[in-house]
């Protein structure tokens, strides 16, 4: 069986120090935020070029209080892609604000750019791009766009620690950066975690009292918060890991390098990799227009794949009431019924990408 994803092979590899980590932040009793959370919080916005990080308890949160800290609320309209995980545009609908959602350039699968400013009203406050797999969106038009309108760009990196747009590190791009730590990320806790990224120091210090009850200091709260916190051991365990990611994140990518080789004649369309990105492949999605019958045929040879994603936010019903129908966003929908995302981790073996390629290539690929 080759899995879709393995995180015991993973933690087995560095199992000495995540448990002598963990072990520490037991003793030391900083279960809530503390030493470890803060260093986590230097060293990974020391990492994508950020001079602030702060620490929360997902991804999730990690939006919603950018958005926040961006002034964002009821009546404002966020534009964003219906091409992504739901918690992109729940974190918009948590503010009270409208999400507006413009469709994905058909080859990147990130936001197309030249459709932003139809979209702009003057109800508009930010831009909120998603670098979906691990492949930034495209940033200078977007960053033009919003200064030329006075938006906000923040940044979903969620899906893309240490990828690069010209060489520049997402998550100190945009005004903010989102990232997720939820465990099958490319950066992943063992448990929930989160992190906002940002150059600008009054949008930190916002985040820093939002994330723990609005307090500026003890009990003096000075504004309506939430218990967004990261836990220690969390953080502890992150940096651990952080340690690793170049090395894990380069053999994602020759990973990649192999399946683009060996998929060339296999019938399916492999991911096209922007000029302007350095991907990092949270996800290899594969394009076939036979998707479920390749999908069965993997799984019968125990080959777990999975679906990133099979129902577009705009057509999802929990979100109905934004007025959205089949039809408003073709590329979205067709790309969404032809994605397949085959096996990616970086303790992925040669010989396991070899079968899964020959498995894909077979007779009814
Ligand atoms: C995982 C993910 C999130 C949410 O992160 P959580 O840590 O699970 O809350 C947001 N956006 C995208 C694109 C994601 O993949």
């Amino acid at each position: 069986m080759i899995p879709f994803v393995d995180l015991k092979t993973q933690y087995l590899s560095i199992k000495d120090e995540i448990d002598t980590a963990v072990i520490k932040v037991l003793e030391s009793t900083q279960f809530i935020l503390g030493r470890e959370v803060e260093a986590l919080e230097k060293e990974f916005s020391e990492y994508c070029n950020a001079q602030h990080g702060i620490a929360v308890n997902t991804g999730t949160s990690a939006l919603h209080l950018a958005l926040l800290a961006a002034g964002i609320g009821p009546g404002d309209e966020v534009i964003t892609v219906p091409f992504t995980f739901i918690a992109t545009v729940a974190a918009i609908v948590y503010t009270g604000a409208t999400p507006v959602f413009v469709d994905v350039d058909p080859v990147s699968c990130t936001i197309d750019v030249t459709q932003i400013e139809a979209a702009i009203t003057e109800r508009t406050k930010a831009i909120l791009p998603v670098h979906l797999y691990g492949q930034p969106a495209d940033m200078d038009p977007i960053l033009e766009i919003a200064q030329r309108h006075g938006l906000v760009v923040i940044e979903d990196a969620a899906q893309a620690h240490r990828s690069e747009y010209k060489g520049r590190r997402v998550g100190s791009i945009g005004d903010m950066g989102c990232f997720s730590f939820y465990p099958g990320k490319n950066l992943g806790a063992y448990g929930e975690g989160g992190m906002v990224t940002t150059n600008n120091s009054e949008y930190a210090s916002k985040i820093r009292m939002l994330r723990d009850w609005g307090q500026e200091r003890r009990y003096h709260h000075v504004m309506k918060g939430y218990n967004y916190r990261m836990d220690g051991i969390q953080g502890a365990i992150v940096r651990v890991k952080l340690r690793y990611l170049d090395q894990w994140t380069e053999a994602r990518r020759s990973h990649a390098a192999l399946y683009d080789k060996l998929l060339v004649d296999s019938g399916v369309k492999t991911p096209t990799v922007m000029p302007y990105s350095y991907h990092v492949y949270h996800i290899y999605a594969v394009r076939s227009h036979n998707r479920s019958a390749l999908q069965q045929k993997l799984q019968d040879q125990g080959i777990q794949t999975g679906i990133h994603y099979p129902i577009p936010v705009h057509l999802q019903s929990a979100y109905a009431d934004l007025g959205y129908k089949v039809g408003d966003f073709p590329q979205t929908e067709a790309v969404a019924n032809e994605v397949l995302s085959l096996p990616m981790y970086p303790e992925l073996s040669v010989a396991q990408i070899k079968l899964v390629s020959d498995a894909v290539g077979g007779r009814d690929g």
